[in-house]
Parts: structure tokens; sequence; C-alpha cells
């Protein structure tokens, strides 16, 4: 499309989007340098609410404003339910939280409903986050003069499959043609490294730290010669500024209850009217030591009153402040760098303001280390904004220099004999990616081959997370061994994975494409898996011992039953008799493996050292 006023015969420019739980951003690549573009009201961000009235739909700031009148009918913290189901454990959690109502819709899909118009009307995660991507829309076509369709949309870096998915169905309704789905943390580090890196000569670690209303992002970037390379990352979907306020709120529910007799839980109206009011305590605790609340009216004609330290308010969200360091810890860890070796620490996200997680993160870092410069709520659409102009192909030669890569959250592979998980991609891998794994057959003559394609970092597969199997057939029969398979997984720049198998020589090709968006995991199930896998260490080890020692006898026995069906060799050397008995005992040892998939290890060595005890003079006398 062509912009007619401000650009004239240029291109419209792509914007790019933060669409943040509790407040959104747009950017735009204009004139060489990025512009963060102000709202109706001269703000740069804008809240992602939408209220729903008797006279027509309110977004963003007005929508905010009318929170405090009519609970029931504002819409916040969608974020959270995009790309969920109902069942979902933190969607009950949040629910309870929320002044509105949330229901279970068709295919087990939460619905939000509301009084549209004196109608009840129901509206999807992706409906209300259209409706805010539209708003970030006609902010950036007042602001530039011009129909804006392409974009590039950030989301949390553990955002699975199906959420990333949700965010691009809800920019495709909101009229947005979304050219890539960018994890925010990479967007921070870009924004970072483009206003500070002069000399891309020298290697660089950034750790992005971005603590927002409702999630929470660590990522370890990488910066060398132009590229960005997320090296690895962690963080919790759930754990941020709406969690900070929620133990004040509770703190102050609790305190009017002592002092009143009285519970504001049932009222909606009460309860909306507090937390915005506990949201302004925790602001000002930023830079005061000690704040005042009061809210008129708060509950039956009571003028609520209180105070609250930044001592209480540390006090309250202890526990919080240090899950933000220990994910940190994790991501260190993961990407095997030194606290030491990290350059700059970057803050992001609102919540980063507050003093006490600064703290904390200089005592881990070192004072030096932390980057305050960046505006904490700006930095994610501005490295969108960037990643959108190198699209659309609009940036300069500085932009076009960058080349941004994300990172897998879960080794992927395929399940071999024993239950084993072979590894094709490993966690931590750069995307896009893709790699390739030769395998072969078990047995002899074998025509096809199943793969169970697993995600997770377990060494028995089936310990995993299963995303969906797939078959090659057409293989020539051939003795075990000698048939060979490339396994290709290949995942996309949105992090889509395609897995095939093609038979080398024939070129025979199976293919998977993983799309299901059940078949994808929650951040909190990969938290799970990673811890899972680290205590099941021990239990692994122990599967391992007994897969090889299986494997060990395996193999033996299929080599000597080789050995004893070339009548040549053999009958020289043994008596039809003996050449019988041997047989049966190689038999019998493969029945026993036939039906033993994973034996202690003792059964296998004493299988073994029988078999060899009757084999090893026959090996012996073919040495001769
Ligand atoms: P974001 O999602 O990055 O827009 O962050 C919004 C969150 O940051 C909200 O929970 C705000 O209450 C919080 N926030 C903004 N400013 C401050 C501040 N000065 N101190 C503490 N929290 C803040």
């Amino acid at each position: 499309m062509t912009c007619q006023s401000k650009m004239s015969d240029k291109l419209a420019p792509a914007i790019g989007i933060d669409l943040g739980t509790t407040y959104s951003c747009v950017a735009v690549w204009e004139d060489d340098h990025v512009e963060i573009i102000t709202n109706d009201q001269g703000n740069l961000t804008t809240p992602s609410y939408v209220s729903f009235t008797e006279k027509g739909r309110l977004v963003g700031e007005s929508a905010f404003n009318n929170a405090a009148m009519d609970p029931i009918n504002t819409i916040y913290g969608v974020k959270r339910l995009i790309g969920r189901r109902f069942s979902d454990p933190n969607v009950k959690e949040d629910i309870k939280l929320w002044p509105f109502i949330v229901v279970a819709g068709a295919k087990n899909r939460p619905k939000i409903v509301v009084n549209y118009k004196g109608e009840k009307k129901n509206f999807l995660a992706e409906e209300i986050s259209s409706m805010v991507l539209m708003k970030m829309k006609q902010i950036a076509e007042t602001y530039l003069g011009c129909a804006v369709e392409d974009a590039v949309v950030t989301v949390p870096a553990y955002f699975n499959d199906s959420q990333r998915r949700a965010t691009k169905d809800a920019g495709v309704i909101a009229g947005l043609n979304v050219k890539r789905i960018m994890d925010e943390p990479t967007a921070a580090a870009l924004a970072y490294g483009f206003h500070k890196i002069k000399d891309y000569s020298k290697p660089q670690n950034v750790f992005v730290f971005d603590l927002g209303g409702g999630t929470f992002d660590v990522s370890l970037v990488n910066i060398y010669g132009g590229y960005f390379e997320v090296k690895a990352t962690a963080g919790d979907t759930h754990l941020g500024g709406e969690d900070f306020d929620n133990r004040i709120f509770n703190y102050f529910v609790d305190e009017f209850k002592r002092k009143y007799k009285k519970d504001i839980r049932g009222n909606s109206r009460a309860l909306r009217r507090l937390r915005s009011a506990c949201e302004r305590a925790k602001r000002s605790l930023s830079t005061t030591s000690m704040t005042t609340i009061h809210v008129d009216c708060l509950y039956e004609g009571i003028d609520f009153s209180s105070t609250l330290s930044r001592t209480r308010f540390d006090e309250l969200n202890k526990d919080l402040f240090a899950k933000c360091i220990e994910f940190t810890d994790q991501c260190l860890k993961d990407a095997k760098v030194n606290k030491n070796d990290i350059d700059i620490v970057v803050l992001v996200g609102g919540s980063s303001r507050i003093p006490k997680v600064q703290q904390l993160l200089e005592e881990y870092f070192g004072d030096e280390k932390l980057h305050r410069n960046i505006n904490q709520d700006e930095a994610v659409a501005y490295g969108a904004a960037i990643l959108a102009a190198q699209l659309s192909g609009q940036a300069n030669d500085m932009v076009n220099k960058v080349v941004l890569t994300d990172v897998t959250p879960l080794s992927l592979g395929v399940d071999i004999t024993g239950d084993v998980m072979s590894i094709v991609v490993a966690r931590n891998t750069s995307v896009p990616t893709k790699k390739v794994k030769n395998f072969t057959t078990i047995k002899d003559d074998q025509t096809s081959v199943t793969f169970n394609v697993y995600e997770g970092e377990r060494f028995q597969a089936s310990k995993n997370h299963f995303l969906g199997m797939f078959n090659v057939s057409g293989l020539s029969p051939a003795p075990r061994g000698v048939p060979s398979i490339d396994v290709c997984f290949e995942i996309d720049a949105d992090g889509i994975l395609n897995v095939s198998g093609t038979v080398r020589g024939s070129g025979q090709t199976s293919k998977l494409t993983i799309t299901n968006e059940e078949s994808w995991l929650r951040k909190e199930e990969i938290d799970k898996m990673i811890e899972e896998a680290e205590k099941y260490k021990a239990e692994d080890e122990k599967h391992k011992r007994k897969v090889d020692a299986r494997r060990e006898l395996d193999d033996y026995a299929y080599e000597m039953s080789k050995i004893m069906r070339n009548q040549e060799l053999i009958l020289p050397l043994i008596p039809e008799g003996e050449k019988q008995r041997i047989e049966d005992e190689i038999c019998e040892v493969m029945n026993w493996l036939d039906l033993n998939k994973v034996p202690p290890v003792e059964a296998s060595n004493s299988k073994l050292l029988g078999l060899k005890e009757i084999c090893e003079p026959i090996v012996a006398k073919m040495k001769n």
C-alpha cells in the first residue's frame, strides 16, 4: 500500500507492537531512527484494557478509567488467557482474582462474558487482544497519517505454540499482517544494542531482565558482529506487577476485615477501587519509603485509609523477588555463562523499577552492571520496530547488519530401542534451525520404522512430552543396521516444528508437522520437566545402564546368530549337534530380549556371560 501524506511515495511502514499484559506500546522506524508513538492522551504506553458500555466500546486509557465504575464489563490481563484452555489451573486461579466473568466456551476455550449495549455478549481472549492491537494500529495510523498493515508483535519468550498462534490470530482479527511474532527479551536486547553498541567486533553478553505487569522473562543474549543470539531463556508467565499488587491488596483486605469486621471480597467495585489504590501505592514506593492509601467510601460507606512502608512491601513480596533471582541463576546455568562474564544487565518492564529488585540484582551481578538508561516501558516496542523495518525492507544498513535468533526451550528428539530419547535438536539451540540425524533398523528385513517424536530432558523417551508419531515405510529388505534413514527436524522462525524421515537411496519420505495446539507445552510444564529431569537424573542413569547392558547382549546374540548361519564357516569347526545346541541358546536369548525391553542389568549380564561361555570357544577357533 502506498502512503499519501507524510511518507509520500514510500511504502506504509511496518510497526512494532509490544502487546503487554497491562500496558501496550507501539513504535515505528522513521527517518533512520525509532519513534515511540504517543497515544491520544499523550502517553507512550496504553493500558491493555477494553470496556463494554451501554453506548459502545472503550479501549485503552478510557477503558482503564472506566474500570472502577464498571469492573464487571472492563476486561484486562487477557494475555494470561490467550491460547490457554479453561481447565488450565492458571486460568482457574486468574478467574478468582478478576471482577469480570469468564466461562468455559466451545472446545474448553475461555469466554469472557460482558453486557454490551444492553445485551449479553461473549468474547474470546483473541478478540479482546485484537481490540487492543487495533487501538495500537490506530495510534500509529493517526501519527503516520496513513493506513498501516504490517507489524511485528512481541510475546513472552516462553509462550508456547498455541499462545503464539492465538496472538497472531488476534493480529489478523485486528486487520494486521503479522510479519513475525518476536520474543520480548530479544526485542529489548536489540533496542539496547542498537542504542549502545558502536563497536560490534567485541562480543558482549547482555542479560535481559524483564519484569512487567504479568510476565517475567530473563534471557542471556550474546551480541557479536551485529548478530544477536539468545543463548538461553527462563522465566514465569505468571509473575509480575499484578502479583505484587495482589500481595498489597490481600494485606489491606485483611486489615479492613480486622478493623471493621467486614469482608469486601464479594463486592467487585470495592475490590477494583482498592486494587487501583494498591497499584498506585506500589509505584510510589519505588521513590519513597512510606506511602498512604486512601479510598473514599470503599465499602458500606466506610472511608478506608492506611499506610504502607517500603520495608513491609518488600517483606510481603520477599518470596516473589527471590524467585526472580532463582530464574536469573537458572538462565545463566543453562547458558553455561558465569555471572562475572555478563557485560551488562538491561532492565525492562515497569516492575524492574522496584528498588528491592534492583538491589537484589546489584548484589547478584555487581552494581556497575545494571543498565538503567533504556526506558523500561519502551525497549520491547523499540526492538520490535527495528525488526519490523528490517523484515519489510525499510531499514538502513545499520539495521540490516543485525540478525536475530531465538532458542528452543526444550530438547527435541525421537525414541530408539529401550525407550531412549535420541536428541536431534538440543535444548537452547538457536532457531530457525534444521538438524538431521541418521537412524537404522533393529531387525533384519524390516520394511518400515515408526518414530515417536518427543520434547524434554529425560533420558527415557516416554517420560518426556509426546508430540506425535510418523512412519517411514518402503525400506528394501536388508540386514538390521544396514538401511539408512535421515530424520530431519526443522523449526521455522515462528517456532513451528516440521519433522521428516527420508530413506537414503530410495528417497522415500514421510512427514510430520506439529500443528496440534495441545501438543505444545505451557511454560510451567516446561519448567517442571527441566526440574524433574534434574531430580530424576539418578533414575535416568539407572535406566541407561539397563539399556546399555541389554544392547550389549542384543548385539552379541545378533553377531553370533549371523556367524552360526554361515554353514561353510561353522561346520568345519563344530559338529552338527553342537551347532544346534548353540543356535537354540541364541534363539532363547533373542526370545528373552523380545519379551524384556528394559531388563535388570544383572539379568542381561548373566545372559551375556552364559552365551559367551558357549560361543567364545567357536570365536577362538575362528580366529585360529
Ligand atoms: P509493563 O508490563 O512492562 O508495562 O509493566 C507494567 C507493570 O509495571 C505494572 O504492574 C505497573 O504497576 C508496574 N510499574 C510501573 N511503574 C512502576 C514503578 N515505578 N514501580 C513499581 N512498579 C511499577
